[in-house]
């Protein structure tokens, strides 16, 4: 959303040793450590008192239907790359971001949709070790995972490294095309410029965006942001918006609508707590 101030320490993670050697940190100078993809579901305050990492592992093999990826890959990419070879994640086209981040939030299309976990096998991760987790460990369900009701915790916590996926087989041009129109009918409803993708969670089979609109709030402003006229679950940096702004939107929102939003974006702390989790 291009909101936000500094970090107190920033690294990219190229390696395994890179890892360990940012969990270490963490744990020497009891500092929270945040893990960070493409920044397309997160907001932070104006300084935060904590380690952001940015996993640079992009390592990606294909084996017939099994890909192993790294979490950094962007997740258009990986879904570009696989299209040519025959192979299907297009149910994931239009979503930004890395597989780290899809993984963490089990990213997807709605609730009744496919989410990433229909195609993952197991995911790799470091947490002071390096363990590599079932599908069934990772607890995944609409917009959860384990990583997401685990974090952030004091260090250490968990880093997802790398993911196992197998992918159904189809025709290229077959999948180029489905992605072609998925991105056609993105473009027309949503905004994708200086926004952070939905704000709350569906509850049920209803989207938030229609309880939102129900409670006339499409358009609502404060400060610079804006609930999206284009799109009432998303919120926008209409100007100078501040993270204030955003959790004083977030705010009005859950006040005027009596149904308990969750909050699917995530909001980070000047101390590197989330808030609304
Ligand atoms: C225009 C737009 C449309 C969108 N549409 C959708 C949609 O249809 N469906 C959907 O599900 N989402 C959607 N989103 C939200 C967003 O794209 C997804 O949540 C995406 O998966 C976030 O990926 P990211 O790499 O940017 O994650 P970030 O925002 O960087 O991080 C999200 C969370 O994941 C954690 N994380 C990231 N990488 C790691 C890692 N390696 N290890 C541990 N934790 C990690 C972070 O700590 C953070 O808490 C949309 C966003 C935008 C801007």
């Amino acid at each position: 959303m291009r909101i936000g101030g500094v970090a107190r320490y920033f690294a990219e993670i190229l390696t395994r040793e890179d890892a360990e050697q940012a969990m270490r940190f963490c744990v020497e100078n009891k500092l929270k450590l945040i893990p960070l993809g493409n920044g397309s579901n997160t907001i932070f305050s104006d300084n935060v008192e904590a380690l952001v990492v940015q996993v640079k592992h992009v390592k990606t093999d294909v084996v017939d239907d099994t890909v192993t990826v790294g979490a950094g890959k962007n997740l258009a990419m990986l879904i570009n790359e696989l299209a040519a070879q025959g192979l299907d994640l297009s149910a994931l086209t239009g979503i930004p971001g890395t597989i780290g981040g899809a993984i963490f939030g089990n990213a997807g299309q709605g609730p009744k949709g496919i989410w990433i976990d229909s195609f993952i096998e197991s995911v790799t991760v470091y947490d002071g070790e390096w363990k590599t987790l079932t599908k069934k460990e990772c607890e995944f369900a609409y917009r959860e995972s384990f990583f997401k009701s685990s974090h952030p915790s004091p260090p250490p916590t968990t880093l997802i490294w790398e993911a196992t996926l197998k992918i159904p087989k189809a025709d290229s041009a077959m999948i180029k095309a489905h992605i072609e129109s998925l991105l056609k009918k993105r473009i027309e409803t949503q905004p994708h410029l200086k926004t952070a993708g939905s704000c709350f969670k569906a509850i049920g089979d209803t989207p938030a965006w229609k309880l939102i609109d129900a409670a006339g709030l499409r358009g609502y402003k404060s400060g610079g942001v804006e609930i999206s006229p284009k799109h009432a679950n998303f919120l926008m940096n209409v100007g100078e918006g501040t993270y204030a702004d955003a959790v004083s939107v977030v705010e009005e929102v859950r006040e005027k609508i009596p149904e308990n939003l969750e909050v699917e974006m995530r909001f980070v702390e000047p101390d590197g707590e989330v808030r609304f989790s």
